[in-house]
Protein backbone atom coordinates (compact mmCIF):
# COMPACT_ATOMS: atom_id res chain seq x y z
CA UNK A 1 0.00 0.00 0.00
CA UNK A 2 1.12 3.22 -1.03
CA UNK A 3 1.91 5.94 1.51
CA UNK A 4 -1.01 8.23 0.21
CA UNK A 5 -3.15 5.52 0.62
CA UNK A 6 -2.36 4.46 3.82
CA UNK A 7 -2.86 8.28 4.72
CA UNK A 8 -6.74 8.08 3.52
CA UNK A 9 -7.26 4.99 4.95
CA UNK A 10 -5.74 6.04 8.03
CA UNK A 11 -8.23 9.59 8.09
CA UNK A 12 -11.66 7.67 7.90
CA UNK A 13 -14.09 8.35 10.56
CA UNK A 14 -15.18 5.24 12.24
CA UNK A 15 -18.53 5.68 12.80
CA UNK A 16 -19.44 3.27 15.86
CA UNK A 17 -17.17 2.33 18.76
CA UNK A 18 -18.09 -1.57 20.33
CA UNK A 19 -17.39 -2.10 23.46
CA UNK A 20 -15.87 -5.50 23.44
CA UNK A 21 -16.25 -6.50 27.12
CA UNK A 22 -19.79 -5.66 26.89
CA UNK A 23 -20.54 -7.20 23.49
CA UNK A 24 -22.63 -10.44 23.95
CA UNK A 25 -22.07 -11.42 19.72
CA UNK A 26 -25.34 -11.53 18.75
CA UNK A 27 -25.32 -10.58 15.44
CA UNK A 28 -28.07 -8.17 15.76
CA UNK A 29 -26.00 -5.01 14.59
CA UNK A 30 -24.91 -6.92 11.58
CA UNK A 31 -28.79 -8.30 10.60
CA UNK A 32 -30.29 -4.61 11.48
CA UNK A 33 -27.86 -2.25 10.02
CA UNK A 34 -29.31 -0.58 6.70
CA UNK A 35 -26.31 -0.72 4.28
CA UNK A 36 -24.71 -3.97 5.60
CA UNK A 37 -21.78 -2.42 6.70
CA UNK A 38 -21.19 -4.44 9.67
CA UNK A 39 -19.77 -7.47 9.68
CA UNK A 40 -19.97 -10.35 12.52
CA UNK A 41 -19.23 -13.89 11.42
CA UNK A 42 -22.62 -15.69 12.11
CA UNK A 43 -21.68 -19.19 13.39
CA UNK A 44 -19.16 -17.47 15.53
CA UNK A 45 -19.68 -16.83 19.28
CA UNK A 46 -16.13 -15.25 20.14
CA UNK A 47 -15.88 -12.91 17.23
CA UNK A 48 -16.68 -8.99 17.55
CA UNK A 49 -18.71 -7.72 14.95
CA UNK A 50 -16.53 -5.37 12.55
CA UNK A 51 -17.59 -1.92 10.48
CA UNK A 52 -16.24 -3.18 7.39
CA UNK A 53 -17.10 0.05 5.35
CA UNK A 54 -16.71 2.95 7.82
CA UNK A 55 -17.32 5.60 5.26
CA UNK A 56 -20.78 4.41 3.99
CA UNK A 57 -22.37 4.70 7.42
CA UNK A 58 -25.77 6.64 6.96
CA UNK A 59 -25.26 7.60 11.11
CA UNK A 60 -28.99 6.46 11.16
CA UNK A 61 -28.50 4.68 14.98
CA UNK A 62 -30.11 1.40 14.06
CA UNK A 63 -27.16 -0.44 15.33
CA UNK A 64 -26.97 1.27 18.79
CA UNK A 65 -30.76 1.08 19.19
CA UNK A 66 -31.07 -2.58 18.26
CA UNK A 67 -28.07 -3.91 20.79
CA UNK A 68 -29.33 -5.44 23.88
CA UNK A 69 -26.89 -4.77 25.81
CA UNK A 70 -25.79 -1.25 24.38
CA UNK A 71 -22.39 -2.09 23.70
CA UNK A 72 -22.25 -0.17 20.21
CA UNK A 73 -22.27 4.16 20.99
CA UNK A 74 -22.47 6.01 17.67
CA UNK A 75 -19.57 8.44 17.04
CA UNK A 76 -20.52 11.93 15.00
CA UNK A 77 -17.59 13.33 13.15
CA UNK A 78 -16.81 16.65 13.96
CA UNK A 79 -18.01 17.84 10.47
CA UNK A 80 -21.61 17.07 11.41
CA UNK A 81 -21.52 18.47 14.60
CA UNK A 82 -20.19 21.14 14.04
CA UNK A 83 -21.01 22.09 10.17
CA UNK A 84 -19.41 25.10 8.87
CA UNK A 85 -21.43 25.04 5.41
CA UNK A 86 -24.58 27.17 5.55
CA UNK A 87 -28.32 25.71 4.65
CA UNK A 88 -28.00 27.37 1.18
CA UNK A 89 -24.99 25.35 0.06
CA UNK A 90 -26.00 21.96 1.87
CA UNK A 91 -29.74 22.06 0.51
CA UNK A 92 -29.41 24.48 -2.35
CA UNK A 93 -32.23 27.90 -2.52
CA UNK A 94 -34.08 28.08 0.29
CA UNK A 95 -37.50 29.97 -0.40
CA UNK A 96 -38.01 33.04 2.00
S1 LIG B 1 -25.39 3.92 12.31
FE1 LIG B 1 -26.77 2.87 10.81
S2 LIG B 1 -25.59 2.81 8.90
FE2 LIG B 1 -24.12 3.26 10.54
S3 LIG B 1 -23.30 1.28 11.14
FE3 LIG B 1 -25.05 1.70 12.51
S4 LIG B 1 -26.85 0.74 11.51
FE4 LIG B 1 -25.19 0.88 9.98
S1 LIG C 1 -25.84 -6.00 18.71
FE1 LIG C 1 -24.49 -5.42 20.42
S2 LIG C 1 -24.15 -7.31 21.55
FE2 LIG C 1 -24.97 -7.91 19.56
S3 LIG C 1 -23.11 -8.30 18.27
FE3 LIG C 1 -23.72 -6.16 17.96
S4 LIG C 1 -22.49 -4.98 19.45
FE4 LIG C 1 -22.46 -7.12 20.09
Amino acid sequence: MSSDAKAIKKSVHNPIRIDPETCVKCNLCDWICPGDLIYKEEDNRETLPVIAYPDECWYCGLCQSICPVDAITVIFPDQMINCQTDVKTLLGKVIE
